[in-house]
């Protein structure tokens, strides 16, 4: 056993270590399994009063919940916010109200809501490689891929990871696009000190009970003007500016106003859970600092990511192990994970005919092959993360047993 490479960790976590992994026969680490992803919430309690007003008053939607929600992230951002029933539904609307056409340049390493959001609206997402670093859209890949069909770019703050903004905004500045985000994982993060949420067109989030802040389901948008926001008002309601003779259509994309309620008290925490988010990334690396073949999601110095997942790459020489191996040898231990994203978005079966490719997406696929998302939530504890990684550290110790090959 090469004890040197663990000389790093104390004694205590060292003990723990010699036991078997538990898909060896081993006791599992967590005896009741732990939540992958849970959300983190105000209290019934501190939200009573409210709640009880909406019921009382019979105004569930448009009503003056959401226009706080509102308020607040306009406040956070210091440009308009739109809130909306989903991140999906205020991507659908963005694309729509920008007026894209053609093709629209997008990363295949993220959830395919991302891209979904575009063939909603007849466009074409043309899919560009991520570089190896950061896991987000390359912008000399964009660059590569510019066509006149082209009329934006849709671009993903990866797990938090803030993509490569101003790299971003000098090309569609120099082209004449449209600059788009999928900021589902990144409300409450920062690019070289302004907001996410400040950046393009329209910076869209998600609110759903998987993400950082959360209002059971919901989403919100930052957008460029006040035109554009209230244009984006008009389309989550039908298209109906009120008059009732719509000029475009739109979808009911409304925020209920209890949803509402819980945002904006998650908009409240948010700070701190993003706080403790980068704690718990560093607990993990820490721990995992002396294991081979592991490699983490580089962040600028200048950014706040918010680690919405917290996700490893695993080389399988290195570490003894592939993915999909440590995978089931952490659900033995009562560890569940996530394979985001694989299959990589633009080989999602139901994208066939509908999608182009522009180079290789090497980097994407490989790293869609070997990634794996490890257990994070924001009032996760410490000794939740040293137990994760202790789980880690024995199934590669014994990967040898684990491996026939
Ligand atoms: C969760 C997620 C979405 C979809 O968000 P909804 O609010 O559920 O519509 C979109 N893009 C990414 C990257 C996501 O992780």
């Amino acid at each position: 056993m090469p004890l040197s490479l663990f000389s790093c960790y104390n004694q205590s976590i060292l003990d723990s270590y010699s036991d078997k992994p538990a898909i060896l026969g081993g006791t599992s680490i967590f005896s009741e399994p732990i939540a992958f992803n849970q959300p983190t919430l105000p209290t019934y309690d501190a939200l009573r009063a409210e709640f009880a007003a909406v019921m009382a008053g019979g105004q569930l939607t448009n009503g003056v919940n959401v226009a706080r929600f509102e308020a607040k992230a306009a406040e956070l951002f210091g440009r308009p916010a739109v809130a909306v029933s989903c991140c999906t539904s205020g991507l659908i609307l963005a694309a729509k109200m920008l007026g894209l056409t053609g093709q629209v340049i997008v990363p295949s390493f993220t959830f395919f809501a991302t891209s979904h959001s575009l063939i909603w609206n007849g466009l074409e997402p043309l899919f560009v490689d991520i570089d190896p670093d950061s896991w987000n859209i390359d912008p000399q890949a964009v660059e590569a891929a510019i066509n006149p069909k082209v009329s934006a770019i849709l671009a993903v703050d990866v797990f938090g990871n803030p993509c490569h903004k101003n790299a971003l905004l000098e090309i569609c500045e120099c082209h004449g696009l449209k600059l788009i985000t999928d900021s589902a994982h990144g409300l409450g993060g920062a690019y070289k000190g302004r907001p996410i949420g400040s950046f393009g067109a329209a910076e869209v989030f998600s609110l759903s009970p998987t993400k950082v802040a959360v209002a059971g389901e919901g989403g919100l948008i930052g957008a460029d003007s006040d035109e554009l926001a209230g244009r984006l008002r008009i389309a989550r309601d039908y298209g109906n500016s009120g008059d009732y003779d719509c000029r475009f259509v739109g979808l009911n994309a409304r925020m209920p106003e209890l949803s509402a309620i819980i945002g904006l008290a998650s908009l409240g925490m948010l700070d701190a859970n993003v706080r403790r988010r980068n704690e718990l990334a560093l607990a993990y690396r820490r721990n995992l600092d002396a294991v081979p073949g592991l490699t983490w999601q580089k962040i600028d110095p200048s950014s706040l990511c918010t680690y919405k997942d917290i996700s490893v790459l695993i080389e399988p020489h290195a570490f003894g192990l592939g993915r999909d191996a440590l995978a089931s040898a952490l659900a033995a231990e009562g560890i569940p994970t996530r394979k985001y994203y694989w299959p990589p978005a633009h080989r999602q079966s139901a994208y066939a005919g509908l999608i182009s490719v522009s180079g290789d997406q090497a980097v994407t696929e490989q790293i869609s092959a070997n990634i794996l998302s490890l257990p994070v939530f924001s009032h996760m504890t410490e000794t939740e993360v040293e137990r994760i990684s202790q789980a880690v550290i024995r199934i590669h110790r014994y990967s040898a047993d684990l491996n026939p090959t």
